[in-house]
């Protein structure tokens, strides 16, 4: 099956992934990937935000090393992006990012729930204290504030907050038209993120069901594995083909300098 592209990965700047971006294009072009955006998580305006991050001044070594990607591997494409961390109130600072490089895209993504960072394995009692559907109300919430101001081009691993197996009994379609419906307005695509395998939830985000949903939509989608490690290029992006495919999916979209285009899955 040919693999679309991987475009979500990560550098050491984020203090928590290992390999440059040259490692990781090496093994794209070993693992048959045929195009690779990095999308690293995006500083915030005040460097001590937290400490999973870029600092605002390592912006320009993120593009530098980039960019030795691209010297070093000169017939792979390589995209350029961010995964931009969203959060109500912060939309000045995400324009003002946006005007400092030529990004690809930016993927938008929510790990906060207030100041609590809801993927972190460190923090699994809040789960536990917390009423499930609360919490996936609230996420929704957010992550359909992020697709409707039109500041990025994908939305990143929308049902994250099953990362640790917390699903709510009750029925979340409205939650979930309600974030596609933004989508859908403002045509930003929804990632088919292959990290969820590698989780305890061990399932792609999102769901089949948002997906079948987005596609009843016209929500479009790209693909990412969310590499941490080099090994993880293009893991899986075979099976998130085929989900893609099960959900009714025939293309998938492409971003060079913030223009979208669309090719066959
Ligand atoms: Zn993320
Ligand atoms: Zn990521």
């Amino acid at each position: 099956m040919p693999l679309p592209a991987d475009y979500h990965m990560h550098t050491p700047l984020c203090r928590h992934a290992k390999g440059e971006p040259t490692e990781y294009a090496a093994r794209a072009i070993k693992a048959g990937v045929p195009e690779i955006g990095f999308s690293d998580h995006s500083p915030m305006r005040e460097d001590d935000f937290d400490e999973w991050r870029m600092r605002a001044s390592e912006l320009t070594e993120y593009a530098g090393k980039v960019e030795q990607a691209r010297l070093d591997h000169p017939d792979l494409p390589i995209r350029f992006g961010l995964e931009v961390d969203f959060l109500p109130g912060q939309e000045p600072w995400i324009r003002e990012m946006a005007d400092l490089h030529d990004w690809d895209y930016f993927i938008g993504s929510v790990h906060y729930v207030g100041d609590w960072v809801i993927d972190n394995p460190t923090t699994l009692n809040r789960w536990r204290d917390r009423d499930t559907i609360e919490v996936w109300s609230a996420y929704f919430k957010n992550l359909t504030d992020a697709a409707a101001t039109g500041l990025f081009q994908i939305i990143g691993h929308a049902d994250l907050p099953k990362k640790f197996g917390f699903v709510p009994d009750e029925d979340c379609t409205p939650l979930y038209r309600n974030f596609l419906t933004a989508c859908a307005d403002t045509e930003t695509c929804v990632e088919l993120n292959t990290a969820g395998l590698r989780k305890e939830c061990t399932e792609i985000y999102p769901h089949p069901n948002i997906l079948k949903l987005a596609r009843q939509l016209g929500v479009q989608i790209t693909f990412g594995s969310d590499a941490h490690a080099p090994h993880e290029v293009g893991a899986d992006l075979d099976q998130a083909v085929t989900l893609a495919r099960e959900c009714d999916y025939e293309t998938c979209c492409r971003f060079e300098k913030r223009q979208k285009s669309v090719i066959a899955i």
